[in-house]
């Protein structure tokens, strides 16, 4: 038996299904667990929304730890460092953690597990963050996919590890606080969501129990539930994504009606491993477009445009909706975001990294391998990628998706007294519906900043001016 171990906790906030953390406890008399916020500048910060998260999920696991008896610290500092300290304090001769997929952490923990492991320090690491690890599955070719039906199949007919169970933990001292804050305005998103493993592990429950029969027609309709807003959990490891997708599968099994369903579900959290599976074999997809050519689209310098779509000031009612709900939640449905994506990297041929960016400090779930992977495929730079000539046409999207209009009324509230046949297309209203509506475009709502058909057709000038090599 070794005496302690230290468990590294990064994108794994959860008891079950943790492998580090049942390998830890399996092993050593002691556990302690360690939470850095790392400071190495190779590593992307988490952005706003994201701390805010992090810090109720950081309280959580700390909670739940302490219940099984082990202690959880957070520290700041450059990750090596901190754990070098870490050992010496606690005299642990083992490490944990389960992997990260992005190349700058992937070097980090290299780095880490060289050091360590060269003085003596069994340095282990776990798989407990996607369905397959990225370099599992392949092609006929050994190559990695670039296409998600294939890679679907062969994920499919792959076994996907059962979770392993929660460890019943020895221990030794007390959690200590951590002073990490996020930004006031962030704060208001707490109205939206419940925090930490149980929230999610209920979410899932409900989901499966109340929702997912209606997922498949569903989940393109921002103002139905229909979804199972698992992702922020996700994020953090709050749930597996091997712990949702037995719990599905077994929910079909006793639920055979509703197999084709859960099909669906489970093929969408698959995007998610598709999008590791990217992020694990390509170069920086947060700034590296998967296309090279799309390195020379021109991109427009314009600042103000980039903050009328920022403040949902566009003019587009669905659009606005969308960048209002994400401001306000930290959250957007996903149609909504290929919507507002499709407009900022097409109607407004702004640089699809912008949108990444400000995404990334906003949304609860912003994920290096989803935010990147899905900007990259609706701007028609990614793998997979949505064809460049398809652009979203906002007011025909929102007419097919939020017919009589509740998703618009709900995130943009003056244009509620407006008729549905007018609440995609103010503009399009006459005066006297405006006026009875309250609505006096360019003051009480702006006017469309863009003309949607000359944009569209700049968009696909900018685009087949790139040619055809990839
Ligand atoms: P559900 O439909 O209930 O799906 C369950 C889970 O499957 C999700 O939580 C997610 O992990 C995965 N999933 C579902 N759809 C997708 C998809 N299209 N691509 C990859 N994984 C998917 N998702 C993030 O988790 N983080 C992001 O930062 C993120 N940024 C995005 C940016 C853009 C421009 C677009 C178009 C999509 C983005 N997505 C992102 C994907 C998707 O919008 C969200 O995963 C989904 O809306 C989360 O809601 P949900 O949990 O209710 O999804």
């Amino acid at each position: 038996m070794l005496s302690t171990a230290l468990v590294w906790l990064r994108n794994d906030l959860r008891l079950q299904d943790n492998p580090a953390l049942a390998a830890a406890c399996g092993q050593a008399e002691h556990v302690v667990a360690l939470y850095i916020h790392e400071t190495d500048e190779s590593l992307r910060p988490i952005g706003a929304a994201g701390r805010w998260w992090l810090d109720r999920s950081l309280e959580d696991m700390g909670a739940a730890l302490a219940g099984i008896g082990i202690a959880l610290r957070v520290e700041t500092g450059s990750a090596e460092a901190v754990l070098a300290k870490a050992i010496e304090a606690t005299g642990a001769s083992a490490l944990h953690w389960n992997r990260r997929y992005g190349p700058a952490e992937r070097s980090v923990d290299a780095g880490i597990k060289t050091r360590f492991s060269a003085a003596g320090i069994a340095t282990q690491s776990h798989p407990g963050n996607v369905l397959v690890e990225p370099w599992l599955i392949q092609t006929g070719q050994n190559r990695p996919y670039s296409v998600f039906t294939p890679f679907w199949k062969t994920l499919k007919g792959t076994e996907i590890p059962r979770p392993v169970g929660k460890p019943e933990g020895p221990s030794i001292a007390q959690p200590k606080g951590h002073n990490h804050t996020p930004p006031s305005w962030a704060l208001k998103i707490a109205h939206y969501w419940e925090v930490g493993e149980q929230a999610a592990q209920a979410r899932l429950t409900d989901f499966l129990a109340e929702v997912v029969r209606d997922y498949p027609e569903g989940r393109d309709f921002p103002a139905k539930t229909l979804t199972s807003k698992l992702s922020p959990h996700l994020r953090f490891g709050e749930i597996s994504a091997r712990q949702i997708w037995h719990a599905a599968q077994a929910f079909a099994h006793v639920h055979p009606e509703q197999a084709g369903a859960v099909d669906k579900f489970l093929s969408e959290l698959a995007w998610r491993d598709f999008s590791y599976h990217q992020l694990y074999h390509r170069d920086d997809i947060a700034n590296v477009p998967m296309h090279d050519k799309f390195a020379e689209l021109g991109w427009r310098h314009a600042p103000k445009h980039l903050q009328a779509w920022q403040r949902g000031q566009t003019g587009f009612p669905i659009i606005d909706a969308g960048m209002r709900e994400l401001w306000e939640t930290g959250y957007m449905h996903n149609r909504v975001r290929m919507l507002v994506a499709s407009f900022l990297s097409k109607n407004l041929l702004i640089d699809w990294r912008q949108g990444e960016r400000w995404f990334w400090d906003c949304l609860v779930d912003a994920d290096a391998a989803n935010n990147p992977a899905s900007w990259q495929w609706v701007a028609g730079c990614g793998l997979d990628a949505a064809p460049y000539f398809r652009i979203f046409n906002p007011v025909t999207q929102g007419e097919r998706f939020d017919a009589r209009g509740d998703y618009v009324r709900a995130w943009v509230p003056e244009l509620s007294g407006l008729p549905d046949k007018f609440i995609h297309q103010p503009f399009a209203a006459p005066s006297s519906v405006l006026a009875n509506a309250g609505v006096t475009l360019g003051t009480t709502y702006p006017k469309p900043m863009v003309d949607l058909k000359t944009t569209r057709q700049q968009a696909l000038d900018a685009y087949s001016a790139l040619g055809t090599a990839s």
